[in-house]
């Protein structure tokens, strides 16, 4: 199976299991740093978030909401479905950036100094010889 593949059969496998009740959404908390989404019906925004699993174009709510996560967890054990919620949302993340080949619908940070930060942090792991042969 490739990582397309089981990215899509977690999507639906999760998405199959959620009843978009918004019990994640309402212990979330970046509610507050995603636009409209404080605003919003929770299960609304979960509803969204499910959408996004299954293909769909989700809501702007729930866009802005899985742009917000910064993987608290907080919502695993708020779910009364016993989903890794957590794991659910990072799933609808990467679908939200296009991991299946499709345009971005939420911005997708690129760390342009990524390459200079490795560099950095091997020079104080590697010896002399390695740092010449390998960086
Ligand atoms: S992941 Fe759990 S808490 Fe969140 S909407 Fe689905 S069923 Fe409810």
């Amino acid at each position: 199976m490739t990582l397309i593949e089981h990215i899509r059969a977690e999507s639906a496998r999760l998405a199959g299991l959620c009843t978009a009740c918004g019990g994640c959404v309402r212990a979330c908390p970046m509610t507050p740093y995603a636009a409209g989404v404080g605003a919003a019906d929770p299960a609304a925004v979960a509803f969204g978030m499910r959408d996004l699993l299954r293909d769909g174009p989700g809501t702007p709510a729930a866009l802005a909401w899985v742009a917000a996560c910064t993987r608290s967890g907080i919502c695993t054990p708020a779910c009364p479905e016993q989903i890794d919620a957590a794991f659910m949302l990072r799933l609808a993340q990467w679908r939200a950036k296009g991991a299946l080949g499709e345009a971005p619908r939420i911005p997708v940070k690129e760390d342009t100094q990524f390459s200079p930060k490795v560099k950095a942090f091997a020079r104080l792991t590697l010896t002399e010889q390695e740092q010449a042969e390998w960086l």
